[in-house]
């Protein structure tokens, strides 16, 4: 089976009718996207414009539920960022691949033979019963995550399952499920968790690798900096009525019709990093606290083992205790005292929140590290 590997990305833009100015404003919002100065968008261009051929792709599929590839192909138009993914030559996805039996296989094989491949993983790897949970085509996840990952460029494990082992490892986790970085040691693994994984994410990580040849700096979870260094909390927009001590405490309440904090509804946002708040969904179009329901921390581990509906402590900080009653109308505190109780609570969250952030190793800094070297 021959591989289709050999177009120039600017060849197949063109082909696309994607122009060159949508690509330059591709480009640089993708500059955005990994939280690095502008002047790296003209090397981002020549990178991507440049690209001698198409980077071979094995997609694999364990313990999932396909949301992940659902979520890569979700767009319905085109634009730079899905041509930017589908010139990346997919050799063998189980979902979207027209072959099928020994000439899938045949195209994974001739793939992972060749190496220098990106290996994309979507679900959890079960370990009990020697991983007999889980087989395709007569082998285990277990031999295939081995084989097609020997010799791999990188690996990219998507969604909460494939990172951290998601709903499969949810307690009792009766297969013993497992996320990729428990299984692969030997080439580089980078986590985008969440559930699903969000496709700007993927595009930007694509196009970090395309352009600097590496993948992005990350976190200690393996998570990339760009997407996982802040905190939800800090980039939400009803974190002001956090800091004001303005509450939703039950579905459909005036504070819920009036966009107010979900904190006391669960909402897991001071616990999860994401960027959910800023890059969104559906074209930027809204996120889950947009929407009126609560984070559910889907980018952290064991975030099915969760209760959803009970408030999480925020560090060591227990900020209904630091607020007036969410019940209380904001009109019956003086605006002195108001601003006061808001500023400080504030100041004490933020601190704590920076403080995680520095702790994790800043985002800028280690992002600028990676791409210069
Ligand atoms: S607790 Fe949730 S809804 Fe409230 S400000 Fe934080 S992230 Fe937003």
């Amino acid at each position: 089976m021959e591989r289709e590997s050999n177009n120039a990305l600017s060849d197949v833009l063109a082909q696309k009718g994607i122009s060159r100015r949508n690509f330059l404003k591709f480009c640089t919002a993708m500059t955005g996207a990994l939280a690095l100065p502008s002047v790296y968008t003209p090397r981002i261009v020549k990178a991507l414009e440049e690209a001698p051929k198409r980077t071979p792709v094995v997609w694999l599929e364990f313990q999932d539920c396909a949301g992940c590839s659902e979520s890569f192909l979700r767009a319905s138009r085109p634009t730079a960022g899905e041509v930017i993914l589908d010139v990346l030559s997919v050799d063998y996805h189980e979902t979207i691949m027209a072959a099928s039996g020994h000439l899938a296989e045949e195209a994974k094989k001739m793939t992972t033979d060749a190496g220098g491949h990106l290996v994309i993983v979507e679900g959890a790897i079960p370990l009990a019963e020697d991983g007999l949970h889980c087989c395709i085509g007569g082998r285990t996840a277990i031999d295939i995550l081995e084989e097609a990952t020997a010799k791999a460029a990188a690996v990219i494990a998507v969604g909460s399952c494939a990172t951290f082992g998601g709903v499969p490892k949810a307690s009792p986790n009766p297969t013993n499920a497992v996320g990729v970085m428990e299984l692969v040691k030997n080439v580089p693994v980078l986590n985008l968790s969440g559930c699903p994984v969000n496709v700007v994410n993927l595009t930007a990580t694509v196009v970090h690798f395309l352009t600097f040849g590496a993948l992005p700096a990350m976190d200690d979870l393996g998570r990339p900096l760009f997407a996982h260094g802040a905190l939800i909390h800090d980039n939400c927009e009803r974190r002001g009525h956090f800091d004001k001590g303005e509450f939703v405490t039950a579905w459909g309440d005036e504070g819920h019709r009036n966009g107010w904090c979900l904190y006391q509804m669960g909402c897991k946002g001071p616990i999860a990093y994401h960027n959910c708040p800023t890059v969104r969904w559906n074209d930027g179009l809204n996120w889950p606290v947009g929407g009126g329901h609560g984070c559910i921390a889907c980018s952290e581990p064991d975030f099915w083992d969760r209760s959803v509906y009970e408030p999480v402590a925020i560090q060591e900080v227990a900020p209904p205790a630091s607020f007036p009653p969410a019940q209380a109308e904001p009109e019956a505190m003086s605006s002195g005292s108001a601003a006061t109780v808001g500023a400080v609570a504030g100041l004490v969250v933020g601190a704590v929140g920076a403080a995680a952030v520095v702790g994790r190793g800043g985002s800028e800094d280690q992002a600028e590290d990676q791409a210069e070297s």
